[in-house]
């Protein structure tokens, strides 16, 4: 099953192997035991995938149990995340989280250590500390940084293996990480799709598709009938506004399709949550922290996917690691550049690459500065860049490193150019 994992290499990380293991002479149920007891687990997110997490955990015996979050409790939530209720809406999601899990085992052994705050607030050292991470997170970005921290840890110390939990309706995703042995996040990132956008003169001009009627009713028509006025999807009078408005839209075009879920799926740009999807997923990722510190069982290798919506269907594959990962891989990644694009255009391109997905980026070569956002200084100082010509700042084969406030890591990008001088005319 995971014969791909080569053993030796986490032997370090799995000392003992377990009676379902590969080696189960070696499996000592004290070891694995005390593993348990004294192992400090972190449990990143105490939303939907969270509640189950720490629940699951906290009942399987773990007793150091540190939990983040950053958000607090909201009434929308009360229907899944089980250890909230209304008299907790507004207060910190970790600290009742930790809470209510502490009182209802009872038990003077288990401490459950909730932080109410951002995961980028916490230092190296702090991460060090950890046994396992498990993510429950709704967020690509969170998962990204903490995936490149754990990477580079386990670059210069023990190796931190990252659990990761995923939903989106009836459908879910858990994955193991074993940082610089396994393929990473950051190495599987164009699985992700960046969230779909449609073109402003489509929307705007020639609508063809039931969301593009939505949009313009979204982007368009709500701001020139209330100006300044946010659109609350939680609003049932505004959800209705938008409804009508994107409808009337659609008929005016011949379109069919726009409905009340449609239309709030476009404006919020989310799946319904889903109470057992969130059970079924993060099962598996306990179920992983525990053979991972108990060594009992093999771990997944590495990446299990569950499908509820068109009957059910389970798939176990091994994700590889791609070369070209900005955290764990050793190449850059080849963009060819037209020989007309301005350094924005080359910008606008990248932010687009399912490779890259940057939103704010700065870029440098290895000795200038391309393009700066931060200090203001130095963004005043690199800004007339953007309108030059790419192919005038930097040579062919040239490699640009490009830089995230919001990621730990640097991309490396290696461009070369080709088509005309000038744009052609379409
Ligand atoms: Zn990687």
């Amino acid at each position: 099953m995971s014969d791909s994992i080569d053993l030796l290499s986490i032997r370090p990380l799995l000392d003992t192997i377990g009676p379902y293991n590969e080696i189960p002479d070696e499996y000592n149920s004290k070891d694995a035991l005390n593993a348990l007891i004294t192992s400090k687990i972190l449990v990143i997110g105490a939303g939907g995938l969270g509640c189950e997490i720490l629940k699951n955990l906290a009942l399987t015996g773990f007793k150091d149990i540190h939990v983040i979050d950053m958000d607090t409790i909201d009434i929308s939530n009360l229907n899944r995340q089980f250890l909230f209720g209304s008299k907790d809406v507004g207060k910190s999601k970790a600290e009742v989280a930790a809470k209510f899990v502490t009182q209802r085992l009872n038990d003077p052994n288990l401490h459950i250590t909730p932080y109410f705050g951002k995961i980028q607030d916490k230092d190296i050292e702090y991460y060090k500390q950890f046994s396992v991470v498990v993510c429950g997170l709704d967020s690509v970005e969170a998962r990204r940084w903490i995936n490149a921290t754990l990477v580079s840890i386990s670059e210069t110390s023990d190796i931190i293996p990252l659990i990761d939990g995923g939903t989106e309706g009836l459908r879910g995703q858990s994955r193991v990480i074993l940082p610089t042995i396994s393929s990473c996040y950051e190495c599987s990132l164009d699985l992700i799709s960046p969230r779909t956008t449609y073109p402003v003169c489509t929307i705007a001009n020639t609508p063809r598709l039931p969301e593009h009627c939505i949009e313009w009713a979204s982007v368009i028509r709500w701001p020139q009938v209330f100006p300044g006025q946010k659109f609350d999807a939680d609003n049932p009078e505004d959800v209705e506004w938008m409804y009508t408005s994107a409808l009337s839209r659609a008929n005016a075009f011949g379109i069919d399709g726009v409905t009340k879920s449609l239309t709030l799926g476009v404006v919020k740009n989310i799946i319904p949550a889903i109470a057992s999807t969130n059970a079924v997923i993060a099962a598996s990722c306990c179920n992983e922290a525990f053979k991972l510190i108990t060594n009992s069982n093999p771990i997944l290798n590495n990446y299990m996917t569950y499908s509820g919506d068109d009957s059910i269907f389970t798939f176990t594959f091994e994700l590889s690691k791609r070369k070209t990962c900005p955290v764990c891989g050793i190449v850059g990644i080849s963009i060819m550049a037209q020989n007309w694009w301005s350094l924005q255009q080359f910008i606008d391109e990248i932010t687009e690459n399912k490779e890259v997905q940057i939103k704010q980026p700065s870029l440098t070569t290895g000795s200038t500065y391309l393009y700066l956002r931060n200090p203001p200084h130095l963004e005043s100082i690199t800004k007339p860049n953007l309108s030059k010509k790419l192919n005038t700042l930097i040579k062919p084969g040239d490699e640009i490193l490009v830089t995230d406030p919001n990621l730990p890591m640097s991309l490396k990008l290696i461009v070369s150019f080709e088509g005309p001088e000038n744009e052609p005319l379409q």
